[in-house]
């Protein structure tokens, strides 16, 4: 039994073109999330649906960890998390509604249910995270968990329901600057050698994913514009060197990307680079 099972809606098998493509990522915006939450003492599990076959596997993983929260968190470092939109929407809509035919409380973060929360709320979701999630989630366990009675009217970046059912969006969290003082990504919840192996007998080497900013400066509307609109915060690049030597990052990929990141918003100006790393790669269209 734990604490939260950690999920997001990002079924690769969902979406044909990049399933043949077959260049998967775990989703980093999920291992954040679980990173912090860990950090603030509760137990946390992930449902990894980037190659997962269908939602029956997230209602396996609720029946194996019996979380009494469970958090469809989206990766929003990755604009694929927008493909294919309409399908991996109602994939959250399944996995919503198997959470709670399980008993959990069910909460949805991400750039989709940002922009429409009501819809999530009233497919069943207890609660909507507004914008950038890991402040908002911890203050809402909290709440929820006994550790303090805010009222759920005073959390910056909620979206719930009162009694009478009416939806309600509190106001919006200022955005994270101190970027830094989150901790890295809950890598050891994901299995790294299904990846490897994918990306090794796909493609003969294997990358995987890094952010160094958070949020994008470019005038599209897409993945990142529902949480930071068109601004970025940066991470410094003393704190990205320690991750990239960090032990807790899977070692091995022969190629790195820097997803969100370009010669404009790259706090490092392109001196880190590793013997394995690429400066940036195709994962945002800005970045082609
Ligand atoms: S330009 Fe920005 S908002 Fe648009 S897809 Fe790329 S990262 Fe997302």
């Amino acid at each position: 039994m734990t604490d939260l099972l950690f999920g997001q809606s990002y079924y690769l098998r969902f979406d044909p073109k990049l399933w043949q493509a077959m260049q998967p990522y775990p989703p980093l915006g999920t291992l954040y999330a679980a990173a912090y939450l860990r950090r603030r003492g509760y137990d946390v599990a992930l449902f990894d649906a980037m190659l997962a076959a269908s939602e029956a596997e997230w209602e396996a993983a609720l029946r194996r960890h019996r979380p009494r929260f469970a958090v469809l968190y989206e990766d929003n470092f990755n604009y694929l998390s927008k493909m294919c939109l309409l399908r991996m929407r109602q994939a959250a809509f399944t996995m919503i509604e198997m959470a709670r035919a399980q008993g959990c409380i069910v909460i949805v973060a991400g750039s989709d249910a940002t922009d429409h929360a009501e819809a999530y709320l009233r497919r069943g979701a207890d609660f909507v995270l507004l914008g950038e999630g890991e402040y908002t989630l911890a203050e809402l366990l909290d709440r929820l968990s006994g550790r303090t009675d805010t009222p759920f009217a005073a959390i910056a970046g909620l979206a719930y329901r009162r009694e009478d059912g009416t939806p309600v969006r509190n106001p919006r969290r200022p955005d994270i600057k101190d970027v830094d003082g989150l901790p890295f990504p809950a890598w050891d919840l994901v299995d790294v050698e299904r990846y490897r192996r994918i990306w090794y007998e796909r493609h003969g080497y294997f990358s995987m994913n890094m952010v160094t900013t958070r949020g994008c400066p470019y005038h599209c509307n897409w993945c990142a514009k529902p949480i930071w609109g068109q601004r970025y915060n940066a991470r410094s690049p003393e704190n990205v060197v320690a991750e990239l030597n960090g032990s807790r990052r899977p070692i091995g990929p022969t190629t790195s990307g820097l997803p969100m990141t370009s010669s404009a918003s790259n706090p490092a100006g392109g001196r880190v680079s590793p013997s394995w790393s690429r400066p940036t790669m195709p994962v945002c269209p800005s970045n082609v």
